[in-house]
């Protein structure tokens, strides 16, 4: 299986390199030259099968030969053995018809972990053979952070950057970032918002010299190999509600477009997925996008769901490609009009093609925290405020087919907006009981690109 960037002039890699690498060459993200379908048998043989045997039959299509199947077993079972629930993303019933994807039993309670730990074993067991060593540098919203130090901490060929926004992140997400005693870890708090990490994180991979030196590897939902992990729950949890004989629709809380990019590689894979509903909360950018055909940036506005709280949806690119009959040209030229002028307009048949597949809708933050509290009176069940984005759009999209909704993180993570809805203040998993109590160790760093570089350089002795 090959690899190619969706601005066509990068470098086809393998699986292992496109997983090492993240950001192609030319600016792109990888994808899979060709999506591998699974058969109608194959989808009915995961009825009543555990998460990890549904992971290893989804995912060893795209692997091609990179790890032995009694490895890629093992690699698996490591990543989720950590889990604090044997189902791994257990489903459970709203409403009639409405179904909730609990994602939020991983380490760092949100969805991300799902990826961050398989990755960290692919990235341990990968490095490990060939003895080389990488530095990871990743921008969280909050999430993406947390799961990443948690899967990397204490690796021994790997060192861990992650760039979070100053004061933009909830008081539990910093101190999952903040409280890993491991000498490889390095948490820096940018002055700035998310797109100010992600823009730095995007300079370094263009600088190829720097990139070069350290053996940056990115770890963000740009990285193939997270999306291709996600794929994952879409299936099992389809198929616990009767796929492939039944069709299902997803509505996925979107920031990044990594959650949902996945839900539509299962898709082409052969699940029948109806619709997949897009929840944006009030950074709307991808919800006005699909509406006018506009893909226009405006200022990051902070809301109670931050993890949503974006203007440049990184993996849409990868959306876009395949609407643009995967003319990488195309995808390079509307990428270098969003960087000259901040927007940029889809065209007729491209917009067409991404209707077929996404719907999409807004909440307000009044409409967020009224979400959370009528789905604890109507459902009993307290959700955070990016699952509650996701509840509020979907329902207002359901119909005859069944809708899962993804919760992508635990409650307990955003307190403050959940007691502020419900007046119940979620608490922690006993196993993360003494987060509070753990000493922090952050740097604080301006948005200026050398002296990040700079210091990289001095924490990595490269
Ligand atoms: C990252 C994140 C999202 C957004 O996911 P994308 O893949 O970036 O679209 C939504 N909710 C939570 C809790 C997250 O951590």
């Amino acid at each position: 299986m090959k690899y190619i960037s969706t601005r066509g002039a990068a470098p086809e890699l393998s699986f292992e390199q496109a997983m090492l690498t993240g950001l192609a060459r030319d600016g792109g993200l990888y994808l899979p030259e060709s999506v591998p379908s699974l058969s109608h048998a194959q989808i009915a043989a995961m009825a009543g099968q555990s998460y990890e045997e549904i992971a290893f039959t989804v995912m060893k299509p795209f692997i091609g030969d990179t790890f032995t199947d009694a490895e890629f077993k093992t690699l698996i079972a490591q990543a989720y053995a950590g889990f604090g629930h044997d189902a791994r993303a257990p489903l459970k019933q709203l409403a009639p018809n409405h179904f909730l994807l609990e994602l939020f039993h991983g380490p760092t309670l949100a969805f991300k972990d799902f990826a961050m730990q398989l990755i960290g074993q692919l990235f341990q067991a990968s490095l490990g053979r060939s003895g080389e060593r990488v530095t990871i540098v990743g921008a969280t919203s909050g999430d993406t952070g947390s799961a990443a130090i948690e899967a990397f901490r204490g690796l021994s060929n790997v060192d861990v950057f992650i760039l979070f926004p100053h004061g933009r992140v909830s008081e539990v997400q910093r101190r999952q970032m903040t409280t890993a005693a491991d000498a490889n870890v390095h948490a820096l708090a940018v002055d700035g918002d998310f797109d100010t990490c992600q823009g730095l994180l995007k300079d370094m991979f263009n600088d190829f010299e720097f990139r070069d030196r350290v053996r940056l590897a990115g770890v963000n939902s740009i990285n193939w190999a997270r999306v291709l992990a996600q794929v994952v729950y879409y299936f099992s949890s389809a198929v616990s509600l009767g796929a492939p004989h039944r069709k299902v629709s997803f509505t996925v809380p979107t920031g990044n477009f990594g959650d949902i990019f996945a839900g539509y590689i299962a898709r082409q894979m052969g699940l029948p997925i109806e619709k997949l509903v897009i929840a944006t909360n009030q950074n709307d950018i991808l919800h006005r996008c699909l509406t006018t055909g506009v893909y226009q940036t405006d200022k990051v506005h902070p809301s109670i769901s931050p993890s949503m709280d974006i203007q440049v949806s990184s993996n849409f690119e990868r959306a876009l490609f395949d609407a643009y009959g995967r003319e990488g040209a195309a995808v390079a030229q509307v990428m270098d009009e969003l960087k000259s002028t901040g927007a940029f307009t889809v065209s007729q048949g491209a917009l067409q093609a991404l209707r077929e597949v996404f719907t999409s809708g807004r909440v307000s933050e009044a409409e967020t925290s009224a979400s959370i509290k009528t789905t604890l009176a109507q459902s009993a069940e307290l959700l955070c405020p990016h699952s509650a984005v996701g509840t509020a759009v979907a329902v207002d999209h359901l119909g005859a087919t069944p809708m899962i909704t993804l919760a992508t993180a635990h409650p307990a993570k955003f307190p403050d907006a959940v007691e502020a809805a419900t007046g119940i203040r979620p608490a922690l998993p006993p196993r993360m009981a003494d987060l509070f109590e753990r000493e922090e160790r952050v740097t604080r760093m301006t948005g200026d690109l050398a002296a990040l570089q700079a210091l990289i350089l001095e924490r990595t002795g490269a």
